[in-house]
């Protein structure tokens, strides 16, 4: 299927023209490819393989980036990390000690969010489907805000709030309908997705709101899509929307506090003109910065993807009837974006000698039972016998957080670097903790 992404001319970029736009990635003569300070191949030795590696430093700089870039446009501005980009304890923990807020979409998001020690009164619920007993203990924890979706949700809130003798304060998701241009599996703001509330049902939604028990209405959110890398155009429209919206609810003579703006910012994987964020803080500014709300952002991949990388083995490079392939010992049980939306990760090798090898076409597949197994088809890789190791680059965001244990895979460690540190911040699954959870039932021997 063709996506906007990969409608690409051209060649794909060689490994300097990868490695110069990624700061954190360096190749040293004698220690291979560099994460800040750490050979990946001690890396590997260490942990084996497939190895998640994320740089603590790379996050601070997006994260700092943009929040500069929201400054800079003159914008109060709060960042509330998209959680469900990259669940990792420690990557939590560094973007909570840059004082960001959380994103969130599930229990577990809120408690690993809680975990990380980012305060309840920074912690938004998005979703479409959030469940009683999520509500109850967002309510419990008296979170910064829940972003509802449908009138049947609000009415929900509105209940448990009263019975918990809480007061929930309360934004509506509108559906822009605009197109953020983005893969059809990540376009969240089209009328025909499920996301939000329709624009034209929005005001009176509001109003509704404003009349319930447990309620405080303090707000508008959207979210487009996700990977928007063709421009501000889509963002402007939605933002011109929401602009639109608080006119309307003020002249209603309704209270609103905050405008919640989304995620959604691209990063370029392969060669994409990915905006900067101060494209985004300018686009901002333009459509809603003479409402004098404060707004907030929900930034996941724009800030973790550049972050990571999967480390993974050759586990055998087998040359087929017409193809040579690299088969890795991670797989799309490991990193599904390719498999799933068509995505392009930029593949480098890791020992220094294999940067200097003449290079030919291969696809770059797991071990899974799929053909939807492969990473890269014809991609200019040197020769990689088993045992070399290969980088998937930009591995940061939807990464782990989507791996699973297809063909009982175990999930696979997470390593965090800072300079020349490294720390395991995820073990790998054990094989005892992936089949442990497995019962009989009693009329087959088992214990009830
Ligand atoms: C997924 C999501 C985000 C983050 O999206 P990115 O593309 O990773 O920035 C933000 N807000 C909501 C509501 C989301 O569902």
């Amino acid at each position: 299927m063709a996506s906007p992404a990969l409608a690409l001319d051209g060649a794909d970029p060689s490994f300097a023209e990868l490695l110069a736009v990624r700061p954190a990635l360096s190749l040293h003569a004698h220690d291979g490819l560099l994460l800040e300070g750490v050979p990946l191949q001690r890396i590997a030795a260490a942990v084996g393989s497939p190895t998640w590696v994320y740089s603590a430093t790379t996050l601070r700089r997006r994260y700092q980036a943009l929040a500069g870039a929201l400054k800079g446009a003159g914008l109060n501005a709060e960042i509330h990390y998209a959680v469900k980009a990259n669940t990792n304890r420690a990557v939590l923990a560094v973007l909570a000690a840059e004082g960001a807020g959380a994103d969130i979409v599930s229990e577990g998001e809120l408690r690993a969010a809680r975990q990380a020690g980012i305060p309840a009164g920074h912690i938004v619920f998005s979703g479409v489907g959030k469940s009683e007993r999520e509500l109850r203990l967002a309510l419990a924890e008296d979170i910064q805000q829940i972003n509802a979706e449908s009138a049947e949700e609000i009415a929900m809130i509105s209940a448990l709030a009263s019975s918990l003798g809480r007061t929930a304060r309360v934004a509506i998701r509108v559906n822009p309908d605009v197109d953020a241009g983005t893969h059809a599996k990540i376009t969240t703001g089209k009328s025909d997705n499920k996301f939000g509330v329709a624009f034209d049902d929005a005001l009176a939604l509001y109003a509704h709101m404003a009349t319930l028990p447990g309620i405080e209405p303090v707000g508008i959110a959207t979210h487009i899509g996700s990977q928007i890398t063709n421009g501000m155009a889509a963002y402007r429209a939605a933002y011109a929307r929401l602009a639109e919206l608080v006119r309307a609810i003020r002249a209603r003579g309704l209270p609103i506090q905050r405008i919640d703006c989304g995620g959604g910012l691209g990063i370029p994987y392969r060669d994409e003109p990915a905006p900067a964020p101060e494209a985004l803080a300018g686009a901002i500014k333009a459509t809603l910065g003479d409402l004098g709300l404060p707004v907030m952002l929900e930034p996941g991949r724009w800030i973790v993807g550049p972050a990571g990388v999967l480390l993974a083995s050759i586990v055998i490079q087998k040359r087929g009837a017409t193809r040579r392939f690299l088969v890795t010992d991670a797989a799309m049980n490991d990193l599904v974006r390719p498999a799933m939306y068509d995505a392009w990760h930029g593949i480098l090798p890791v020992a220094p000698a294999a940067f200097g090898g003449a290079l030919s076409l291969a696809d770059v597949v797991g071990p899974v039972c799929e053909t939807g197994d492969t990473f890269a088809r014809d991609r200019a890789l040197p020769d990689l016998p088993p045992g070399e190791l290969v980088a998937f680059l930009d591995a940061g965001a939807y990464g782990a957080v989507m791996s699973s244990t297809y063909n009982l895979r175990p999930l696979a460690a997470e390593v965090m670097v800072e300079g020349e540190r490294f720390a395991v911040v995820r073990d790998r699954q054990s094989y005892e903790a992936m089949l442990g959870q497995g019962r009989l039932p009693p009329w087959l021997g088992g214990v009830s």
